[in-house]
């Protein structure tokens, strides 16, 4: 174990289990156990998992169930150290300062990285400011006390490894910590990242629901082991990363990890087909008084809406492309039509007003750039519309929510009478596209069609 390589990760959340532990693990599995995996946390709240978790010697049962309902169970063996949490988060600062760790991985949440819209840090969060006066309960203050160690003992360089569902995950991690230290005045320590990490960009893909009480159930029907802290995923698994590790790697490639120079082909998809189509069956399937992905999925006319909007916007926008774009649009319907993966709409359906900016209007506006009127992209904004339209009214039938929402505002605007105007000339919704007649004029059509679909469905 002593002089293996570890591969460090913070963030001891459920996709971690399910996701690159399962990868380490199925490398051990075919024989290279060269690496493990050393699991630690920022924060105190994975502390009751972590605890049952090194009572059970890092091993636990993953749960994986395919859109067919077939179900699979595997002892993970991939985490051979867990890191205590405390205060001074003195375990990370000890495993990660060890010359035999030669990457630092990190899942800790989208909103773990406190960047602004405009993927600044975000100066203003008290989490940053706590940080920043010598604290350690975000990413960037618990590496920067680690890699000072580091430098201290050896300096060896290390890769630094988010793998946080965000565009350009490594590059705006990067920036986010380099901007910290600068802040920070910490100018050794921000020369020595530069010269000495790397941040691939991954896209990673697992949908991973927090375990409930039954998983640990059916776990102990299926293999007899009473695993007190399993998890469940979908059978689907995916994991793109650019190849620029600079103290070595597992052999990922054996594992069918995608190894590739640069993910964004891989991360447009995933945003445009994947995590938009999602908010577009959230949205829909509210509004005709439905509660989870998978039955607002098989919903033919919702279907119809996700399906077309894909085949008829997103694969002329995203073509040529490394993968079989048509595929990837039928294997992604099919993992949300997964009725045994009980994702809600509420969950799904938050966040719109910075989904619309960042998932749906690229293809707005390329659309038009390529000649072609996005009549099946303009649905995705109407759904949101008239969903918000609801929140405002207090019609919705759970809490919705939003970063960047602003209660008082926003209420304001969508009960006023000229709420879709206000929406559709919003340039921080739209772009340039607020300014255009065409597409105003497409989205007022658009807007009373989904109106009256609502109103016939409900
Ligand atoms: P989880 O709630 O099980 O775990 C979240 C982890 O992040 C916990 O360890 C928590 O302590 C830590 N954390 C939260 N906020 C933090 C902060 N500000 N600073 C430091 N640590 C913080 O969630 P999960 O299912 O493990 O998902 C974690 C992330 O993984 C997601 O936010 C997403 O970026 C990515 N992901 C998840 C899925 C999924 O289906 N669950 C799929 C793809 C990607």
């Amino acid at each position: 174990m002593k002089h293996k390589s570890v591969w460090m990760h913070i963030g001891a959340g459920s996709f971690h289990r399910a996701h690159q532990a399962w990868y380490l693990h199925r490398l051990i599995q075919q024989g290279d156990d060269s690496w493990y995996i050393a699991l630690g946390n920022v924060r105190n709240d994975a502390t009751p998992m972590l605890t049952e978790l090194a009572k059970q010697h890092g091993e636990y049962v993953l749960e994986t169930v395919s859109p067919e309902g077939e179900r699979h169970y595997e002892t993970i063996t991939s985490i051979k150290k867990i890191l205590p949490w405390d205060e001074k988060i003195s375990a990370l600062i000890e495993q990660g300062s060890q010359e035999n760790t030669k990457v630092i991985a990190f899942t800790v949440t989208e909103a773990g990285y406190y960047l602004t819209p405009n993927h600044e840090l975000d100066l203003t969060q008290p989490d940053i400011q706590a940080d920043l006066a010598g604290q350690a309960i975000t990413i960037y203050g618990a590496l920067e006390k680690i890699l000072t160690a580091r430098v201290a003992k050896h300096g060896k360089p290390v890769t630094l490894l988010n793998c946080d569902n965000l565009r350009h995950n490594g590059e705006r991690f990067r920036h986010g910590f380099l901007s910290f230290l600068r802040q920070k005045n910490n100018h050794d320590l921000s020369h020595w990242v530069e010269k000495n990490t790397t941040s691939p960009n991954t896209m990673v893909d697992r949908i991973t629901p927090r375990p409930t009480p039954d998983v640990r159930e059916r776990v102990k029907a299926a293999t007899g082991i009473d695993d007190h802290v399993p998890v469940m995923g979908e059978s689907f698994i995916q994991w793109v990363i650019e190849d620029d590790f600079i103290n070595g790697r597992p052999k990922l490639e054996q594992v069918n990890v995608e190894m590739v120079d640069s993910v964004l082909p891989w991360e447009e998809a995933k945003i445009r087909i994947l995590n938009a189509s999602h908010s577009c069956i959230a949205w829909a399937g509210t509004l005709i008084g439905l509660n989870y992905i998978d039955e607002s999925t098989v919903k033919e006319p919702i279907y119809q809406m996700a399906w077309r909007y894909v085949t008829d916007n997103v694969i002329p926008c995203l073509t040529p492309s490394p993968l079989d774009l048509a595929n990837y649009r039928d294997v992604v319907l099919a993992r949300f039509s997964n009725p045994y993966i009980k994702d809600t709409n509420q969950r799904v359906a938050a966040d719109g007003l910075s989904k619309i900016p960042g998932f749906i209007t690229p293809t707005l506006i390329e659309c038009y750039q390529k000649g072609i009127t996005p009549q099946a992209t303009a649905i995705l904004p109407a759904l949101f519309f008239v969903f918000f339209e609801r929140w405002a009214q207090g019609k919705l039938p759970y809490t919705y929510q939003d970063g960047v929402l602003d209660e008082a505002l926003h209420k304001k605007m969508m009960l006023s009478p000229d709420a879709l105007t206000q929406f559709i000339t919003n340039p921080t919704l739209f772009g340039e596209l607020a300014q255009s007649t065409d597409f105003q004029q497409l989205m007022i059509k658009t807007v009373a069609d989904i109106k009256q679909w609502a109103l016939n469905n409900h």
